[in-house]
């Protein structure tokens, strides 16, 4: 077993239940480091659900790929199995799943799956990091670690999680190694990460928009590729918040192919509407000034920005408004450009796109197809959910069937 996080500890517990002696190979020198600052340290551990709103959450080929996994194990039973360890779990109305409000929860659901794992048997080792995988299909052979040794084992289960944030010990290394022998993926590719603009605005950095949608264009008032309706927040660099991490794979995307521009939709975007509020607030608030209408709409710290891109002073009378000025006022303040996007940066996001390909993969056993003995679950397939839980409960069920071995019993 390579990999002491969400996926790895799980199918280590199950594997020891099931009777089988375990060997957890972690190559930092504790586990489960990703876990750790999950939800912000809160661990947004799973959504809830059944089995088919799991599955909603995810592309089609995913959620196919991942029907078994959570009938096996799913939402229900993940908190089934902490409540047992004292890890008490409660639901916030948009239906995301954490432990009691306590300090350090992500902790807590760590020590509680470390504890499933010793209790079941496993051993544990620490700073065993693994740099090869030697064998040829259909038979894994031995793993090489930094320390020079090499373990055999009748099978063997990858889970060394993304590439991601790095530092949490996730290099992403064993999809080159997979390749090698002869198992496809898709290269990593960044999601679920925050977006940096080509004409960053420091000066906003902790601003919001709230309550419109975030809009991916194909190029200057291009066609709409994409869009996600929630919350941005400006950051040194660029955006983040909701919207900005669920479509930060589609920007990427777009923008290798030299085509992206952002934009962010106030309210529903509607120009004709927000037209004729302004030509009703001529007729009957003409001492109104600019500033302080553009102020009910956006945060004061954008308000002198909007007012220059609409070339009118802030102080300038909605009785002085003139069709331009008017014109320029609709189209800034129902999409608000954000302009063009840097690249999203892989390493800071909080999942990867890409990994093992799901058709090499058997979804029941999460062996390696025409492998006997190699089995691959977690982050390291090419599986990626929403924000939401989605990502750790699909790595706790892969993790478990990997686990479950009475396909080889
Ligand atoms: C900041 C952040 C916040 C997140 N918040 C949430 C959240 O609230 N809810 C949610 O659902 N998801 C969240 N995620 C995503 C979630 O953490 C991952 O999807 C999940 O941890 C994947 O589990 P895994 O076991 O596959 O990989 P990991 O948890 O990353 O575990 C992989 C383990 O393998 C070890 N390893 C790697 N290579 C080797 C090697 N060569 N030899 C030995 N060991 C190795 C690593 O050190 C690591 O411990 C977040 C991610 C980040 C970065």
């Amino acid at each position: 077993m390579v990999g002491g996080g969400a996926s790895g500890l799980v199918a280590a517990w199950r594997a020891g239940s099931r009777g089988h002696r375990v060997r957890l190979l972690e190559g930092n020198s504790r586990l489960g480091a990703k876990l750790l600052i999950s939800g912000g340290g809160k661990c947004n551990l799973t959504h809830e659900g059944g089995v088919k709103e799991l599955m909603a959450a995810f592309p089609s080929d995913q959620a196919r790929f991942l029907r078994p996994a959570l009938h096996a194990f799913g939402s229900g039973d993940l908190r089934e199995q902490l409540q047992r360890l004292g890890v008490a779990t409660y639901v916030r109305e948009n239906g995301r799943v954490f432990p009691q409000d306590r300090p350090g929860s992500a902790a807590q659901v760590l020590e509680a799956l470390e504890t499933l794992a010793r209790q079941a048997g496993v051993e544990i080792r620490t700073e065993a990091r693994v740099v090869a995988l030697e064998g040829q299909a259909p038979g894994l052979r031995q793993v090489l670690l930094a320390s020079g040794q090499r373990l055999g084992a009748d099978l063997f289960i990858l889970a060394t999680g993304g590439a991601s944030y790095p530092e949490t010990g996730t290099r992403g290394e064993a999809l080159g190694w997979l390749q090698h022998l002869g198992v496809g993926g898709r290269p990593w590719f960044p999601a679920l990460a925050p977006i940096p603009l080509k004409e960053p605005r420091p000066a906003w950095e902790g601003v919001a928009l709230r309550e419109g949608s975030l809009v991916l264009r194909d190029g200057v008032g291009g066609k709409r590729l994409s869009s996600f309706t929630g919350d941005i927040l400006f950051t040194r660099r660029g955006i983040t918040g909701p919207a900005a991490l669920e479509l930060s794979e589609a920007v990427e995307e777009a923008r290798r192919r030299g085509r992206a521009w952002l934009g962010y939709l106030l309210g529903r975007g509607d120009e004709a509407a927000l037209e004729a509020e302004l030509l009703e607030l001529q007729r009957v608030n003409p001492h109104l000034s600019m500033g302080k209408w553009i102020h009910r709409r956006l945060p004061e710290r954008l308000v002198a920005h909007v007012c220059e891109k609409a070339g009118l002073a802030p102080d300038t009378r909605f009785k002085a408004l003139a069709r331009p000025g008017r014109r320029a006022l609709v189209s800034l303040l129902s999409e608000f450009p954000l302009g063009e996007p840097g690249p999203v940066v892989l390493e800071r996001g909080e999942v990867c796109a890409g990994g093992v390909a799901l058709e090499q993969i058997n979804p029941r056993t999460m062996l390696v197809r025409g492998w006997d003995n190699l089995k691959v679950c977690g982050e390291l397939l090419d599986l990626n959910g929403p924000v939401g839980g989605y990502n750790l409960q699909a790595a706790f069920s892969t993790g478990y069937l990997a686990g479950d071995m009475a396909q080889q019993e």
